[in-house]
């Protein structure tokens, strides 16, 4: 069986949903209260692959909020991880994904030194951060939309907001290796980073995102922020592409504009629906079909009874392993969502 550690992207996202789903008395609650909140199995699931093959899943919500990291609440968003994780153990789930700011945080706080939570010995290899596959995925979907919208990515800059983190830098290892990009920006805030990055790359020019953003064709956003940027869109070249592949969003900006391409990142879409109520509340456009590629990770290690930690650690995803998993997402039936 495979999990989902899922978590909603507000306070007051959350409380609506509470309320939709029927659970009033978390509905008119403040941050407090999700904070002591313990996490919760809140939907079964059953996929099929385009191979015949059916799996089961549940997702559990942890009732963390990026709200509780700008209060500087730690503990709660600490122990709401680490909480969820043992409640995926116990009910024998083999192989979970932590979705979102759950896989930032166990690597934030080095949870990896945590191993015994009360009776329960926690089995590390049960968990993967999902990110390899999303990594992929954001690839793809910078390979797939250039081509759609015309970008010849030989002659392109790609700008990745995130860079030295562990999607945006497995993004950059890709693009260098696999991707005839012409130029690559390195937009992060820690320079000692970002440096590291570039010397491992040998490529690549350091920048902030506002010098960034008018030169580049196309735009990967995968910045672990709590609560998405205003953006200028006058300042964007014309035409580009911009991935935002954040949770929760990295742009707050809507923009609607000829010639700028706006594509939901990290995002799959499955050839089959799902039996699932998830994707409804994270407010997807297709839910039955659609879901972060991090999920689908677990569900392919699932899927090929890879209940190993594929992907783990930071920093550490090799474009290998991205092709690896690529190739069972296509052979399940999942592709890169270009919308
Ligand atoms: P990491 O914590 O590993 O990396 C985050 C990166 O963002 C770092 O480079 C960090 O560098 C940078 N960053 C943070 N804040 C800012 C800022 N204000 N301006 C510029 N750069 C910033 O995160 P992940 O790679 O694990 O995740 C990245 C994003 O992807 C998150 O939003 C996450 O929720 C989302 N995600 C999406 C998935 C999907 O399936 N679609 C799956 C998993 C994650 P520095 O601190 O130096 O600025």
């Amino acid at each position: 069986m495979f999990g989902l550690i899922g978590h909603l992207t507000s306070l007051a996202h959350a409380q609506a949903v509470a309320r939709d789903l029927g659970y009033e008395e978390y509905a008119d609650q403040g941050l407090e209260f999700w904070c002591m909140a313990p996490p919760q199995i809140v939907d079964d699931i059953t996929v099929t692959s385009i191979t015949g093959q059916t799996i089961q899943g549940k997702y559990v919500e942890s009732c963390f909020l990026p709200e509780m990291l700008a209060a500087k609440k730690f503990k709660a968003a600490t122990r709401k991880i680490v909480n969820a994780m043992v409640h995926a153990q116990k009910n024998g789930i083999d192989i979970t994904a932590l979705g979102g700011f759950s896989s930032i945080i166990f690597e934030t706080f080095n949870l990896a030194q945590i191993r015994q939570v009360r009776n329960i010995q926690l089995e590390i290899e049960r968990f993967t951060t999902g990110n390899t596959h999303t990594a992929y995925i954001i690839c793809r979907q910078i390979e797939e939309a250039t081509r759609k919208f015309g970008i010849d990515l030989s002659k392109s800059t790609v700008a990745v907001c995130g860079a030295t983190g562990d999607i945006g830098s497995a993004v950059c290892r890709w693009l260098d290796k696999r991707s005839d990009v012409q130029d690559l920006i390195l937009v992060a805030r820690n320079q000692e980073r970002l440096q590291d990055l570039q010397a491992q790359l040998g490529r690549g020019k350091i920048m902030d995102i506002d010098s960034a953003l008018p030169l580049a064709d196309v735009v990967v956003w995968v910045a672990s922020m709590a609560k998405g940027m205003e953006i200028d869109p006058s300042v964007l070249k014309r035409p580009c592409v911009l991935i935002d592949g954040g949770y929760p969003k990295n742009m707050a900006t809507m923009i609607q504009q000829p010639d700028v391409h706006v594509i939901n990142g990290g995002i799959v879409e499955h050839s089959l629906d799902i039996d699932w109520k998830i994707m409804k509340i994270v407010n997807m456009s297709a839910p039955a079909r659609q879901l972060f590629a991090c999920f689908a990770e677990s569900m392919l290690l699932e899927f090929e009874g890879w209940h190993t930690n594929f992907s783990w650690g930071r920093n550490q995803i090799t474009v290998e392993n991205m092709e690896k998993i690529g190739l069972v997402s296509i052979k399940h039936g999942f592709r890169p969502l270009i919308a």
